[in-house]
């Protein structure tokens, strides 16, 4: 479904990607792991073309990524995308949180597309919600909304970034839950976490990554029992 070819990316002189080779598969889940810096953001970016790539192509559903426009926005709807801050509306209630993007990108209609927001608030449990403003919400509702709000676009595959670091331990629970059934569920997902608990128990595979570099690529129970390279055993060392 998304597949990286060759793909390079410069930060003036930093080599931020160097020689990317990543295919993920329908319903597929990858964990992508490795040391702060080592490229996992911007990996998840240049998939939404938040950053554009130097060389190499990146495809999904075996399109070339859009430039501009409309296709543009397509794809952004298309690759979900949830980050560590939630990034929601703050001034707009939770069900407008949810809405905005179907109805503008999507064209359904106010009605249908808040029927679908309701039930999606339902489902990540935050259902009695939706007429609160985000600041009403702890963090861990805000990114439940924010996980909402990107599947309300119906996407292919939803991308998530460290959804979980910004939050109190209680709270990271509650996300992780929601993003476990939606794995369960046959949702194809790249999600970059230090959590691993959800690699051992969602990821399908897990993508090590240092210094720009895909280093290892291996299902968690090989990963997290049988590490390849030193740099993964050093990073496992740390963590574990
Ligand atoms: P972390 O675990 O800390 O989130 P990461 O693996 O997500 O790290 P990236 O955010 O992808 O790492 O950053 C990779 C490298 O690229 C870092 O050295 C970072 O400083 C650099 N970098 C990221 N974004 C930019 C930018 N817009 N301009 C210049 N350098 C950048
Ligand atoms: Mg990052």
């Amino acid at each position: 479904l998304v597949v990286l070819s060759g793909v390079q990316k410069w930060f003036g002189q930093l080599h931020v990607l160097q020689d990317i080779e990543l295919t993920v598969h329908r319903g597929e889940v990858v964990v992508v792991i490795g040391p702060s810096g080592s490229g996992k953001s911007t990996l998840c970016r240049t998939i939404n073309r938040l950053e554009t790539v130097g060389e190499g192509t990146i495809t999904l559903d075996g399109q070339p990524l859009p430039q501009e426009g409309k296709a543009l926005a397509n794809l952004r709807a298309e690759v979900g995308m949830v980050f560590q801050s939630f990034n929601l509306f703050a001034h707009k209630t939770i069900l407008e949180n949810v809405t905005l993007g179907p109805i503008k990108v999507r064209g359904q209609s106010k009605a249908d597309a808040e029927r679908k927001a309701r039930e999606l608030l339902d489902r990540v449990g935050v259902g009695h919600q939706a007429d609160k403003y985000p600041a009403q919400l702890s963090g861990g509702q805000q990114q439940r909304v924010a996980i909402a709000r990107a599947l309300a676009m119906e996407p292919k595959v939803m991308l998530f970034d460290e959804p979980t670091s910004a939050l109190d331990p209680e709270m990271i629970k509650e996300v992780l839950d929601v993003m476990v059934s939606l794995a369960q569920g046959g949702m194809t997902m790249i999600v970059v976490t230090h959590e691993m608990g959800f690699a051992r128990t969602a990821a399908d595979r897990v993508v090590f990554m240092a210094d720009g570099q895909i280093v290892e690529e291996n299902t968690p129970e090989e990963f997290f029992t049988n590490p390849q390279s030193d740099r993964a055993k050093d990073f496992l060392g740390k963590i574990l």
